[in-house]
C-alpha cells in the first residue's frame, strides 16, 4: 500500500466498457474491459474483452492481486482517461461569463485586471482556488495548466490547494513589467524574477519531485513583458528546465501593438525565440494569425500549442486553422482559457473545437473540418504531449498513470422515464445505439453530470453522491 497526501490506494481491477484515442482518427473501445491499477496509482494490466467471467473468477487468475477491490462501471457508461486543459487562468473563474462585447486588449482592462489585482486577499484568492480546482476536477479535468497572478503567496496557495485535492497542475506566477495598469503589474524585471523564484521554491517545498505539481514560467504576453523581463525569464527557465506559459498571436490589435512595440523582431514569435522562451517545453496560447514563418518557428523549436475555441469565439479574436497545425506536424491540446472562455470544461472546448472547424471549412473547404476523434484526441493524448506527459497520462496504457474519468449514461425505460430514478444527466441512451454513437451523445449532449468520477493516479478526486452511495 503507498499513500498518496494521506489517501491511501491499494490494487483496483476498474471493470466495464472503456474508450481512448490511440490515433489522432482513431478512439479504440472495449465494451467488456478490466483494468488493473496497482497501489501506486500506474495500470498494471489492461485485458481487453473478459467476455462473461465474473469479477472473483479475474482476481484470481492474476497473480498477486487476489485482494484487489472492484470498480463496475455504473450504468452503460464507459471509462475515458482524464481530461488535460492547457491553458487557464485560476484566478478569473469567477468572470466566467462576463465579457459583453468586448475584445481582447479592453477586457484586459474592463474585467480581467481588476479582478487579479485584488488577489492580495488571500481568503479570497483561497475562495475561487478551491473552487475553481473543484470546478474541473467535475469535469474531468486532471491535469490543469494554470496562471495564478503577480501575487507569490496567493500563486502558493493555488499550488497547496490543487496538492491537497489531487489534480495534477502547472501553476504560473504571471510575470508583466510594462503596459499594466499601474495598480496591477512587476515594479522592475528583477522583482518579477525574485517573485517567480519564490514561487519555484515554494513548489520544490512542497512536490520536490513535480509529482503533481511543477511550476511553470509565465510571462503574461509580449506586450505586458519588457526584452529584458522576457530574456530574464528565458535564462530562468534554460537554469531550471521548467516549463513555459505564454499567449500568442490571439488578436489582430494584439499582433499590430507588438510589432509595434518590439520593431526590431521579425514576428511575433520571434521576440519569444529572441528571448529564448522557445523550446519543446512552450505552450502558446491561441496561435490564432501566426504566419506559415512562425508556424515553421514554432515547429523548429518543437514549441507546443494550446488551441482555445471558446474564447477564440467570444472575445472574436478568431478562428485557429487546427487542421492546418496539425498537417504541418504542430502539437496542438485544448485550454478554456477561464475566463476569455466561459466554461471551464475540455469537453465543451472540444464541441467548441468541432464547431469552430466547420466555421473554417466554410472558408477553406472540408479537410478544415476536426472529427469528434479528433477532438477526443486534442483533449487527452494531444494535451499529454503540449505538458510533456504524454508517457504517463491521456490514455489507457500499462505502465501509465491511471488518470480517468467514469463517464455515466441514463438509459431510458418503456414508460420513457429514466431507468435509474437518481440519474439526471442531459444524455438518454436508448441501448440501440452503437457504441460509437452513445460515445458521440456523450460528447455532444453531455456534462458534468455525466462525470460520475475521476481518479488521478489511482486516487479519487471527485465522484457524484451516487458512485459515493
Ligand atoms: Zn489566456
Amino acid at each position: 500500500m503507498s499513500t498518496t497526501n494521506g489517501h491511501t490506494s491499494g490494487q483496483t481491477i476498474y471493470l466495464g466498457a472503456f474508450a481512448h484515442c490511440t490515433a489522432l482518427q482513431e478512439v479504440e473501445i472495449c465494451e467488456a474491459g478490466a483494468i488493473g491499477v496497482d497501489s501506486d496509482g500506474k495500470i498494471a494490466f489492461i485485458e481487453r474483452d473478459i467476455g462473461d467471467i465474473p469479477a472473483y473468477q479475474l482476481r484470481e487468475r492474476k497473480e498477486g492481486w487476489e485482494h484487489a477491490k472492484f470498480v463496475q462501471i455504473q450504468d452503460q457508461g464507459f471509462f475515458f482517461p482524464g481530461f488535460i486543459d492547457t491553458h487557464i487562468h485560476a484566478s478569473q473563474y469567477p468572470n466566467s461569463g462576463i465579457f459583453g462585447k468586448s475584445t481582447l486588449l479592453d477586457w484586459l482592462n474592463t474585467y480581467t485586471f481588476p479582478l487579479e489585482s485584488s488577489f492580495t486577499d488571500l481568503t479570497k484568492a483561497r475562495r475561487i482556488y478551491a473552487r475553481v480546482v473543484n470546478r474541473t476536477l467535475s469535469h474531468g479535468t486532471t491535469t490543469a495548466c494554470y496562471y495564478a497572478t503577480v501575487h507569490v503567496e496567493a500563486t502558493n496557495l493555488l499550488s497547496d490547494i490543487c496538492l491537497s485535492k489531487g489534480q495534477r497542475a502547472f501553476v504560473g506566477r504571471v510575470c508583466m513589467d510594462q503596459l499594466s495598469p499601474d495598480y496591477y503589474r512587476d515594479e522592475s524585471t528583477e522583482a518579477a524574477i525574485e517573485a517567480t523564484e519564490a514561487c519555484i521554491a515554494h513548489v520544490s517545498k512542497i512536490d520536490p519531485k513535480h509529482h503533481f505539481i511543477t511550476p511553470i514560467i509565465t510571462p503574461r504576453f509580449a506586450p505586458s513583458c519588457s526584452e529584458g523581463c522576457l530574456s530574464a525569464l528565458g535564462k530562468l527557465a534554460k537554469e531550471t528546465g521548467l516549463p513555459i506559459q505564454t499567449h500568442i498571436s490571439e488578436n489582430k490589435s494584439e499582433i499590430e501593438l507588438v510589432a509595434e512595440m518590439f520593431p526590431s523582431s521579425k514576428s511575433y514569435t520571434d521576440v519569444y525565440d529572441k528571448a529564448g522562451l522557445l523550446n519543446s517545453k512552450t505552450i502558446l496560447a491561441h496561435a490564432v494569425h501566426l504566419t506559415p514563418e512562425e508556424r515553421a518557428l514554432v515547429r523548429s523549436r518543437d514549441a507546443k500549442i494550446s488551441h482555445c475555441p471558446a474564447s477564440n469565439t467570444a472575445l472574436t479574436s478568431g478562428a485557429a486553422p487546427v487542421r492546418v497545425l496539425l498537417d504541418e506536424g504542430l502539437t496542438v491540446g485544448l485550454g478554456t482559457d477561464v475566463s476569455g472562455g466561459y466554461s471551464p470544461s475540455i469537453l465543451e472546448e472540444a464541441r467548441q473545437a468541432i464547431l469552430v472547424s466547420r466555421h473554417v471549412a466554410m472558408v477553406d473547404g472540408d479537410a478544415a473540418k476536426l472529427s469528434t476523434e479528433e477532438a477526443l484526441w486534442l483533449a487527452t493524448r494531444g494535451g499529454a504531449k503540449v505538458v510533456g506527459l504524454e508517457n504517463r497520462v491521456g490514455g489507457f496504457e500499462v505502465g501509465m498513470d491511471w488518470d480517468a474519468q467514469m463517464i455515466s449514461l441514463d438509459v431510458v425505460s418503456e414508460d420513457g422515464e429514466l431507468e435509474d430514478a437518481q440519474n439526471k444527466g442531459p444524455v438518454d441512451v436508448f441501448m440501440w445505439e452503437s457504441w460509437p454513437d452513445r460515445i458521440n451523445k456523450w460528447f455532444y449532449g453531455g456534462d458534468d453530470r455525466n462525470t460520475a468520477a475521476v481518479w488521478v493516479k489511482g486516487r479519487l478526486v471527485h465522484a457524484t453522491p451516487k458512485y459515493r452511495g
